[in-house]
């Protein structure tokens, strides 16, 4: 069980991270639904840990469309009856309208390679989000450049923002979104620094470990370095 504040836990053992958040009704909002595996892990989670019922996931919120962080969402919509949120530049490739353009360079043609083991159950979201709309008491800020409608949610009460792919913390270093998987590196620069201009404490991303002290001072530091 990680629990990174009593209203937010972290799921063990799914990739890319999965949260589960507390709204103030007690129902659950989940940020990113990991790999098709990845389902009965956050189900067994909600159950044991938390003593809760799937049906208590009301939202789904997708920080951006990439397949570790969507691919379990068509089987845990059918499982919660939850809603499905995504920023509007990305919904297009959660419902397969568009295709996510490939990795630069050699990654690029591995991806091409490997692509049909990369199929995902096209949905079509509930809900597309946009700046400054609201899951519960999370903030949409839109943080492109990752992907185009790379979002982060802020909790301003709590001093939490979960970023993503957009800014990560592994092994005791804050750095920005893998070169390679981020097709618009300036404008995910520019994200960087709309983020480190916020007050939190906590920083929550996609994959690596959660920042639990002093986040903003490291974003603020990896925001100098990015120029
Ligand atoms: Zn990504
Ligand atoms: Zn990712």
């Amino acid at each position: 069980m990680v629990e990174i504040i009593p209203q937010v836990h972290q799921i063990d053992g799914v990739n890319a991270n999965s949260y589960l958040v507390f709204e103030d009704d007690g129902s659950l909002t989940l940020v990113d639904a990991g790999m098709s595996k990845d389902g009965k892990k956050i189900l067994n989670y909600v159950e044991t840990n938390l003593s809760k019922k799937p049906s208590d996931i009301k939202t789904i919120v997708l920080t951006h469309s990439h397949i570790d962080h969507v691919r379990g969402v068509y089987a845990l919509k059918k499982a919660t009856g939850a809603r499905v949120a995504i920023h509007e530049l990305d919904a297009d490739y959660l419902s397969g309208k568009k295709k996510e353009p490939l990795p630069k360079g050699a990654i690029g043609i591995l991806f091409r390679i490997l692509s049909p083991f990369f199929k995902f159950t096209p949905l079509e979201p509930d809900q597309k989000l946009n700046e400054n709309d609201r899951i519960g008491h999370l903030v949409v800020l839109h943080t492109p450049g990752h992907t185009p409608g790379s979002i982060s949610l802020y909790d301003q009460q709590n001093k939490l923002i979960f970023v993503g792919d957009t800014i990560r913390y592994n092994n005791g270093k804050v750095g920005g979104p893998p070169k390679s998987f981020t097709p618009d590196m300036a404008q995910a620069t520019k994200s960087v620094r709309k983020i480190s201009n916020l007050d939190f404490e906590i920083l929550l991303g996609g994959h690596g470990q959660p920042l639990k002290t002093n986040a903003y001072q490291k974003v603020k530091e990896l925001s100098a370095t990015l120029g």
